[in-house]
């Protein structure tokens, strides 16, 4: 099944209404802080218990009926899909009649029943995952036992259709609070790489209307049979039954391109900021299909081979090194030394041995042995490139490891000028690779519009950093006080349009498909303010130095050409004197970048989520813009 255009869609409209889900259940570390209803977060957060809490009567009076009796409290505690149980059974209760395929329910939810128990990574969880929900249901009846002929076939075909169906509701910090399952409206939207659509929650306890949906929108995609489907199965009385309980988190799709009437809509069901391997066995391992999407079709696209190119720089001695034999291993060494530096700052928490150690393998790599036929061995130096998918989660990390590291200087030591200086250098950096994270997806989002919400999201922490480094109180001690920004909060820029538009009307403005020529503007206005800021953003971090721009990264050609080059910018450390470095002119441009950048992401944002989404901080904007 595939949906498709009911009509032509302009980017960035809504194209489904919210849609109350089927079935749904939290993840068993939000079991103690957030509704079991609504999954809004709960005023004051219990310990954990087996049963199900509240934020409200009219949450608990629709809910607990059903948590009751779907028989759920009677399942092992801590099963490994516990989530996908409690989904299931739940599903249960309200469920019409399956086919005798055991391939759909009558509500027209493809179960993919086949594939997944006989896939070698499902089949062993799915059949013990049947056998306790169908022990629970069993108990609940007075049965003690379940017997070894009871057929658990049904309970199969329901944790199946979850596991095939359901999608991660997450809140407004991104994290995944639980699953839930939409009806065909939403489930029979395919998967691509390169989507033409995106989807959002609404997350809200019952009768709070503060996020406003758009109760105006309608469903505007229709259901349509792909050809090798028609005549698989028979049983076609879909979407009989098609409803579920008339609450839950509800879920909203939107346009992120232009969709002409009749084309398919799709959505991504996995991180599009990977390269196409890895997608495709991600896409294999949790629904066992393999992708042919026009974005995977058409690899190596630039995007997809940028993700994952290596730069190697041979020794002298090892000219007939074949590069190309030993890429995969490289790849694999290389991004195994960041997985085990993330996962040690995780468990031991050693900020300065982390930035210490990424920064080492982002500028100088590591080296790699190819055995020649004599006896000898030649070594290669293989290191990131700066978009390489690795490469871009390290800036996530570092940026948010170098701002740890500021908080931990101002926590541990006396407010000395000195203490407030390193801990300023240490925002400083973390501000220069949040910007770096921005500028170099969003090179790879010029190129591939459907990477639209993450470039929204690292614009808008870009944003978010830069300013509050120019309010940083280090400025107060040089004499430049933080109320003289107040000059720049009225600030035009003369350069583009993109400060001109208000908060009332940039959605509108987006809406009118302008979004290219704001792009355009807003990247030659802040490239033109870069070099003002980007030395000194940058001044004493080996790593960052190597990268001569963050937007415009046309001196990577040189890079590639010229393999002995290291650093653009070893002057950089020439910075000699604390006035050279602290002017108030440098603070007003990181103030103006910065409020470039969250403007940008804040409309990017609108594109993908709408304007009443939590991820648009109009009311912050007040803060910028006085009028
Ligand atoms: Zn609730
Ligand atoms: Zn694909
Ligand atoms: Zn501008």
């Amino acid at each position: 099944m595939e949906m498709r255009g009911e009509e032509n869609i302009e980017i960035g409209e809504d194209i489904t209404p919210p849609l109350l889900p089927l079935s749904f259940s939290l993840h068993d570390s939000f079991r103690s802080s957030h509704c079991s209803s609504c999954f809004s977060p709960l005023s004051s957060p219990s310990h954990p218990s087996h049963a199900p809490l509240y934020c409200s009567a009219a949450c608990s009076s629709s809910h607990s009926a059903i948590a009751s009796s779907s028989s759920e409290s009677l399942l092992p505690p801590s099963s490994p899909l516990s989530s996908e149980l409690r989904t299931a059974l739940r599903l249960l209760l309200s469920l019409p009649s399956l086919c005798p395929h055991l391939r759909r329910f009558n509500n027209g939810l493809l179960t993919n029943h086949h594939k997944l128990s006989s896939s070698p990574e499902f089949a062993t969880q799915i059949r013990q995952g049947a056998i306790a929900m169908a022990a629970a249901r069993k108990s609940r009846n007075g049965d003690c036992v379940l017997d070894q002929s009871d057929s658990v076939l049904l309970e199969e075909a329901v944790l199946c259709l979850v596991l095939t169906n359901a999608v991660e509701v997450q809140d407004e910090a991104g994290r995944s609070l639980g699953i839930a399952v939409y009806d065909p409206n939403f489930s029979w939207i395919n998967h691509s790489c390169s989507p033409n659509a995106g989807y959002r929650f609404s997350v809200s306890p019952p009768n709070d209307t503060s996020f406003g949906e758009d109760s105006s929108s309608t469903l505007r995609i229709v259901p349509s049979i792909s050809e090798d489907e028609s005549g698989v199965c028979s049983c076609s009385d879909y979407m009989e039954g098609a409803k579920g309980y008339g609450y839950g988190p509800k879920i909203i799709v939107r346009s992120i391109k232009r969709i002409k009437k009749g084309e398919e809509v799709c959505v991504s069901y996995t991180d599009l900021l990977q390269p196409k391997a890895m997608r495709q066995s991600d896409l294999w391992f949790k629904y066992q299909f393999t992708c042919s999407c026009r974005r995977c079709a058409m690899y190596p696209s630039y995007v997809d081979h940028a993700l994952e190119e290596l730069i190697s720089n041979p020794s002298s001695s090892s000219l007939h090194f074949d590069f190309d034999l030993y890429r995969d291993e490289a790849n694999k060494k290389l991004s195994d030394y960041v997985d085990k530096t993330i996962n040690e700052f995780l468990s031991v928490g050693d900020p300065e041995s982390c930035c210490m150690k990424l920064e080492s393998v982002l500028s100088l790599g590591l080296q790699i042995e190819q055995i020649e036929h004599g006896d000898g061995k030649s070594h290669l130096n293989v290191k990131f490139h700066p978009f390489h998918h690795v490469a871009l989660s390290a800036y996530t990390t570092l940026s948010s490891v170098y701002r740890i590291r500021s908080s931990d200087v101002l926590a541990l030591h006396s407010r000395t000028d000195e203490s407030l200086f390193k801990a300023f250098d240490m925002s400083r950096i973390s501000a220069a690779y949040s910007l770096l994270l921005a500028g170099a997806s969003h090179h790879l989002f010029c190129l591939e519009s459907s990477l639209l919400a993450s470039a929204a999201n690292f614009w808008k922490q870009a944003g978010d950093s830069l300013l509050s480094l120019a309010r940083n109180r280090v400025w107060n001690s040089l004499g430049f006080l933080v109320s003289d920004l107040s000059t720049v909060v009225k600030y035009k820029c003369s350069k583009c349009s993109l400060l001109d538009i208000s908060a009332a009307e940039f959605f509108s403005q987006a809406e009118r498909a302008n979004v290219e020529n704001i792009s355009s503007d807003f990247l030659a206005c802040v490239s033109n303010m870069a070099p003002m800021i980007w030395r000194f953003l940058i001044n004493g971090c080996h790593y960052l130095e190597t990268i001569e721009d963050p937007f415009d990264f046309q001196w990577l050609a040189l890079l590639n050409r010229d393999e002995e080059h290291d650093g653009f910018v070893n002057e950089s450390s020439s910075f000699e004197h604390r006035a050279e470095l602290y002017t108030n002119e440098r603070r007003i441009h990181i103030y103006k970048v910065g409020i470039h950048c969250l403007m940008y992401g804040v409309i990017l944002a609108q594109i993908c989520y709408g304007q009443n989404s939590h991820f648009t901080p109009i009311l912050n904007l007040g803060e910028y813009f006085v009028n």
